[in-house]
């Protein structure tokens, strides 16, 4: 397993050994196949997250029921994992709104995660792998196909008509994004920094593409008004070009702010523009299932590398270094 031990960047994660344990009554041990990194996996190598190590990280996972404490499943079943947790119980979760949880929380933050041979978790986050996707696909869509999907469906209310801004192509929740509103019908745009990116969203279906610095201005000019969904999720950079970017109307919907937590927006152009602005993070176990169902109609996501877990500091180095299109897996074991 890969467990954060000190708040010193990759380095601070290292691999260790536990004894293999049998699942407890409710839940499932999954023998992981691959699990996937997120920015969140960085942000507590490097001791940002108030988690008191040891932790064994990652929140993405897909594997293979080793023993199961739930009827529901079996030896040999091929899995996915929902990657948030929830007391599944009070009146929120019985609601179908996970988020909303007093316990919500996420794999490999608020528990240990999903980079080990073998997860031991409650039977209610195991679903079925999705058939047409490898090990290294299972394990690289979860979380950010399910935070894009909640963002922009439930939150930002995308319709097939509309044209859809992502800010920031080349991380892994953006290009979740793009697949997503392109699988949704919608017009997509891109901005990012790095021009190998733009042209990776070029091909995954973004019909034009902008660097990430003044790219309201061309926005605007290949789309008339402007867009009428801006995906954001880094902040104070971008977030003046990305209002500047909307159509009368337009919503922009936030799960993340990658360069820094305070931003200063100008008021008028929310109000006098009609413009919304959307919080969203994660996303409920209904909305998991939609993103199965979406896969199983062609969508699929993106995966840039893939590690051996023993080689887990290079591959948390290459998302400090920012340099992925897509995910980011660790292999973990070939069954
Ligand atoms: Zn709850």
């Amino acid at each position: 397993m890969a467990v954060y031990e000190e708040p010193i960047g990759p380095p601070g994660v290292r691999i260790r050994e536990r004894p293999k344990t049998e699942a407890a009554p409710g839940t499932v041990a999954v023998a992981i196949r691959a699990a996937s990194l997120n920015h969140l996996d960085l942000w507590l190598a490097h001791g940002a997250q108030r988690v008191t190590p040891p932790r064994v990280i990652a929140a993405d996972g897909a594997g293979v029921v080793q023993s199961s404490g739930d009827p529901a499943w079996r030896p040999g079943d091929e899995v996915v994992l929902f990657p948030t947790l929830c007391c599944w119980e009070c009146e929120w979760c019985r609601a179908g709104q996970n988020v909303r949880c007093a316990r919500f929380g996420i794999l490999g933050e608020h528990s240990d995660g999903t980079a080990c041979e073998l997860i031991h978790i409650d039977a209610r986050n195991v679903f079925h792998k999705p058939s047409a996707l490898s090990w290294s696909e299972a394990a690289a869509f979860p979380l950010t196909f399910l935070t894009a999907w909640r963002m922009l469906t439930t939150r930002a209310q995308l319709r097939p008509d509309e044209t859809v801004l992502v800010v920031g192509a080349g991380a892994g929740v953006a290009v979740a994004a793009i697949s997503i509103a392109k699988h949704l019908g919608a017009r997509v745009l891109a901005t990012s920094r790095s021009e190998s990116k733009r042209q990776r969203a070029l091909a995954l279906g973004a019909e034009a593409v902008f660097d990430s610095s003044d790219f309201s201005k061309p926005v605007r000019q290949a789309t008339g008004d402007g867009v009428d969904v801006v995906f954001e999720h880094v902040g104070p950079a971008t977030l003046e070009e990305s209002m500047r970017s909307l159509a009368m109307g337009g919503r922009i919907v936030t799960c993340g702010s990658t360069s820094g937590v305070k931003a200063e927006i100008a008021m008028p152009r929310l109000f006098f523009r009609q413009a919304g602005l959307l919080g969203s993070t994660m996303g409920n176990a209904g909305e998991f299932e939609a993103v199965l169902k979406a896969i199983d109609g062609g969508l699929k996501p993106v995966v840039d590398s893939v590690y051996p877990l023993s080689d887990v500091k290079d591959a948390l180095k290459r998302l400090d270094d920012a340099e992925q299109f897509g995910k980011v897996v660790l292999s973990v074991s070939d069954g």
